[in-house]
């Protein structure tokens, strides 16, 4: 989820912690256009919120960072200041993953051990794979790929999981979809539901959202739907700021 600078006078802290206990969300990982929207949601609801870094400071900068220098002294004070489960989510395309401002990052990544969270094509994923053979990755909306790419990518990268934010082609009417269904079953503890607050306005939805997902995940058996609606996530990331 993002809690970028735009939302915080129409949906204030209180009503976004209000929105996810209502809607029975155990755990959010939080990332914002300007890094302080997910910490003052997790200084209000730590119990809640996992807070990763993004190396966006406003909106505009989704297409810009890749080659912007001052990315890079923005996250070191960040990660100087606060603690985070992840880097991301970044938006990182092809080639451009090989530039120096995102190598810098991967860097940053792996000297803090942290995740990265990548809405990236596969090729962007292969490469940071690259640049940092056991990094580990959270494919955004499952790169927006295929069942069967996504299932390659997996079976290929052991460090890969994948959330399924802003998508619908995996349930419908209350059933999971059928090429996705195999995915689940053969990669249970690979996936996790996300929800993608990218607007101001989505944090509305995200009630709704949660029934919708509790409506397909109930067609799968119990054990696998556990694990993409919450284990997963608290497995890799519910500890993540416990550590030292
Ligand atoms: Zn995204």
């Amino acid at each position: 989820m993002h809690y970028s600078h735009d939302a915080w006078e129409s949906v204030p802290v209180a009503d976004v912690i209000a929105l996810l206990r209502k809607a029975g969300v155990r755990r959010a990982l939080v990332s914002s256009s300007g890094d302080d929207g997910q910490q003052r949601l997790y200084a209000a609801a730590p119990d809640l919120i996992i807070p990763e870094l993004r190396p966006y400071r406003t909106r505009g900068e989704i297409g810009s960072w890749v080659r912007d220098e001052s990315v890079i002294p923005y996250l070191e004070q960040r990660l100087a200041k606060y603690r985070y489960a992840g880097i991301g989510e970044f938006h990182l395309f092809g080639a451009d993953a090989d530039l120096p401002v995102p190598q810098r990052m991967v860097e940053l990544a792996r000297k803090h051990r942290l995740f990265l969270h990548a809405h990236s094509d596969a090729d962007a994923v292969e490469r940071l794979f690259r640049q940092w053979p056991q990094a580990r990755i959270l494919w955004a909306h499952a790169g927006f790929e295929q069942p069967a790419v996504v299932e390659q990518m997996l079976k290929k990268h052991r460090n890969l999981w994948a959330d399924l934010a802003f998508r619908t082609d995996h349930g419908a009417g209350g059933k999971v979809d059928d090429a996705w269904r195999g995915v689940f079953l053969r990669h249970p503890d690979r996936f996790m539901v996300g929800t993608d607050t990218y607007t101001p306005e989505r944090w509305h939805y995200v009630p709704g959202h949660a029934e919708w997902s509790r409506a397909w995940l109930s067609s799968l058996p119990r054990e696998v739907a556990e694990r993409i609606a919450w284990k997963n996530g608290e497995e890799l990331f519910g500890s993540a700021l416990s550590q030292d």
